[in-house]
């Protein structure tokens, strides 16, 4: 008989270990099948990670096992899910990031192939009906069947719906002259441009592209600002990967967000490109997918989930704007599109680029180490100079008016300069901007952890600065420490004030908002893009996603609304995301032959995230952080990972994530550091508990097998739940 191990698509961690079904019937099934089977009396699908031929009857093993075995009710594919590669991706993924096996399978696969029930119900192939002349013969037919005939024989296949005198071809396909035939369908519609010859590439980018080609390397570091050319640069190293038979996978960070990009990729490989990313409907994933599968399309674009396209051997795999956290996916099994990259590419003798204008400290510190292959572009391709940039102090009255309090003069000045010239303008906050934290409103004064020097989060239930990176408490003074005022800040901040303000201000200006955390708007996110680009308003609002690749001719004033949100985040990443943010939110002003403005308000003019942001210096800032990161023991110089524990017992909770702190320490593990347990940044929602323990470790060995097993023990308790999180950006 055959027997099977099941991995089931329940996501308890109780069950997050495979169930023994038996086999006796005619279907081919193996590893990587999916299967319909009965568990605890409900139909469900199961992942087949096992088989084994086993030289017993059913009631003999039964007998032996000294428990039943249930048969499955259907084998479900017709082939493995996965190839051999991915098979292999999912498990060392899985191992990777201590996640389950299933959570990494439905991260990889679309709907309609997902090991659950739903998937059964998900889209299937769909076809279109074209009909094609198989017979010319026009004895017998009628004049209107004869001028049909005539009309289908001009093409090679006409699609049938096409064709208005249905009577008349029925007949026709009685008659046995025409014939109906299925061509699979592609449900996603691409924008269809004309087809554009490669640029003559600039000295640089021959560089570049020379040194890529050549490095022995597997991952290469292209920094260079922005409009230096990369973009040029991945488009010549993915036609070098199609001229040579292999294909190309290229992710960006939104494809909403990168209208540009995708024009131009389209524009020279027509017919080509796959794409992948998370606004598609189950049904163009299914076909995307599929296409990719059956080698039609040999370049995948995507966001992050686009790292598992069954792509076969693979020339490049690019990650643009490698900097931005929309490559660690923030839930199970939360993975790094950035470190699957790495795995893939191995595998396949592949080449990594990552590109960046502001690269991650962490491959920054690669590059410099020699790990990685470092390849710069220092030049604009169009000569074009960096806007003028200004930095406004808001913490001094002198530069504020009774108009607003948080639009400067400079910048009112600056929006009714944009207005009355019929151009226009960016203003935008971090999409963080809601938490609290707390500032003083007379001399700007952050109140930071004394230990982390990270801004503390104010929690309103208790009145306490919570540091959320080590835990440290405070009480919410009542008075600024630096100039004794009263009048401390505690609110969030987010686009809609703005937009309110820019209302109130200048009442006839039309204003569009983009908003990551509203999530109707998020469907809107190209419609709203458009319409700013056709210059339908004059003045766009939104968080730091409006930030990244655009190309508004118009755009000559970029305002950060308050920079120190940035640096309010609870995250040893802060300053790194604060100046990722301004440096790039500058570089969206003045992008045509109009001279561009930035401005850049602020409590803390002389912070240094902002400073060498405002001088657009990465160098100066990488130097700088490197070593907060070192000080503090931080990546690069460490890795990380979270155990965060919740429950809805907030006692209990608080007495177990203890414990488990408690051993972890007794452990004495060397150069691994236990810090908590502390509250994450979301700490209780809908009635659930969170608390987390945070673990610097260098060596991955000994922690990850005592995480693993800590796993292991906690599946018994069903009243409270688990997950660990490796490398994590934000908790
Ligand atoms: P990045 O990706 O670094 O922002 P791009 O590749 O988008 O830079 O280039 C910026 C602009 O310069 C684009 O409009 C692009 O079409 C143009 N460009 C890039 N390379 C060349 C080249 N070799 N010759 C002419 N124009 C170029
Ligand atoms: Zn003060
Ligand atoms: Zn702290």
């Amino acid at each position: 008989m055959v027997l099977l191990s099941v991995l089931i698509e329940r996501k308890i961690e109780s069950l997050n270990r495979p169930f023994s079904y038996a086999y006796h019937g005619e279907k081919t099934v193996d590893v990587g099948y999916r299967v319909l089977i009965n568990f605890n009396n409900s139909k469900i699908v199961g992942y087949v990670i096992k088989k084994e031929e086993i030289n017993k009857t059913h009631d003999e093993l039964e007998k032996d096992l000294g428990f039943k075995i249930s048969e499955i009710l259907d084998v479900i594919d017709e082939k493995p899910l996965l190839n051999e590669e991915l098979m292999n991706l999912a498990n060392t993924v899985a191992n990777y990031y201590l996640a389950p096996l299933i959570s990494v399978l439905q991260a990889m696969l679309p709907p309609s192939l997902k090991p659950s029930s739903s998937a059964l119900k998900g889209p299937k192939i769909a076809y279109d009906q074209y009909v094609k002349v198989i017979n010319e013969d026009e004895t017998n037919l009628t004049a209107k069947q004869i001028v049909l005939l005539r009309s289908l024989k001009e093409n090679e296949q006409t699609l049938k719906r096409d064709i208005k005198q249905a009577a008349v071809l029925n007949n026709l396909i009685k008659l046995g002259r025409v014939e109906v035939f299925q061509v699979e369908k592609r449900r996603l519609k691409m924008e269809q441009y004309e087809i554009e010859e490669p640029k003559e590439l600039t000295l640089e980018q021959k560089e570049a592209i020379k040194n890529i080609l050549a490095t022995d390397k597997t991952v290469t570091l292209l920094e260079g600002v922005t409009g230096s050319g990369k973009t040029e640069v991945y488009l010549e190293l993915i036609e070098h990967a199609l001229n040579e038979g292999k294909s190309a996978l290229m992710l960006v960070p939104e494809i909403a967000l990168t209208p540009l990009m995708m024009e131009r990729i389209l524009r020279r490989f027509p017919s080509k490109v796959a794409i992948i990313h998370s606004e598609l409907t189950p049904a163009e994933k299914y076909d995307e997918y599929r296409n990719i599968l059956n080698g039609t399309s040999k370049l995948v674009v995507g966001t992050r989930s686009a790292i598992f396209a069954p792509l076969t051997n693979i020339g490049y795999i690019i990650l643009d704007e490698e900097h931005v956290e929309s490559y660690k996916q923030d839930n199970l099994p939360f993975y790094n599109a950035k470190d699957v990259a790495i795995i893939r590419a191995n595998y396949h003798h592949a080449k990594v680029v990552l590109g960046s204008a502001t690269p991650s400290l962490e491959v920054k510190a690669r590059a410099d180490k020699g790990n990685y292959n470092l390849v710069k572009l220092t030049k604009r391709v169009n000569e074009k100079e960096l806007p003028k940039t200004i930095i406004v102090d808001i913490s001094k009255a002198y530069n504020l008016t009774r108009e607003s309090s948080i639009f400067s003069k400079t910048l009112i000045n600056q929006l009714e300069g944009v207005l009355e010239r019929k151009e226009q303008a960016i203003l935008l906050i971090n999409r963080r901007g809601f938490s609290g934290f707390v500032t003083c409103r007379s001399c700007g004064h952050l109140f930071k952890c004394p230990n982390c020097d990270i801004p503390y989060t104010y929690h309103k239930k208790d009145n306490i600065l919570k540091c959320h990176n080590c835990g440290h408490l405070e009480f919410a003074p009542e008075t600024c420490p630096e100039c004794g005022s009263k009048y401390l800040s505690k609110r969030g901040f987010g686009t809609e004030r703005i937009v309110d303000e820019v209302n109130r201000i200048f009442p006839t200006a039309r204003v569009l908002r983009l908003d990551s955390d509203v999530s109707e708007v998020r469907n809107n996110i190209a419609k709203t893009l458009t319409k700013f680009a056709n210059q339908e308003a004059d003045i766009l609002v939104g968080t730091q996603m409006i930030a990244k690749g655009h190309d508004f001719p118009n755009v000559t004033l970029a305002a950060i609304v308050l920079a120190d949100i940035g640096l309010s985040i609870p995250s040893y990443r802060a300053n790194e995301v604060t100046f990722q943010l301004i440096t790039q939110a500058i570089g969206r002003s003045g992008r045509s032959d109009k001279e561009g403005t930035a401005i850049i308000q602020t409590y803390n003019p002389y912070h240094y995230a902002i400073q060498f942001a405002a001088r657009q210096d990465y160098e100066g800032f990488y130097k700088k952080e490197i070593q907060f990161r070192k000080a503090q023991q931080y990546p690069p110089f460490t890795y990380l990972a979270t155990i965060e524990i919740s429950s809805k017992a907030e006692e209990k909770l608080e007495d177990v994530i203890r414990n488990v702190a408690v051993n972890l320490r007794n452990e004495n593990m060397e150069n691994v550091t236990v810090l908590g347990p502390i509250a994450p940044y979301i700490y209780q929602e809908n009635g659930t508990y969170h608390r987390l323990i945070l673990v610097k470790y260098k060596n991955s060995d000994k922690i990850k097998a005592y995480l693993a097993n800590l796993l292991e023990t906690f599946k018994v308790d069903n009243k409270l739940s688990i997950r660990i999180n490796i490398n994590p950006y934000n908790f």
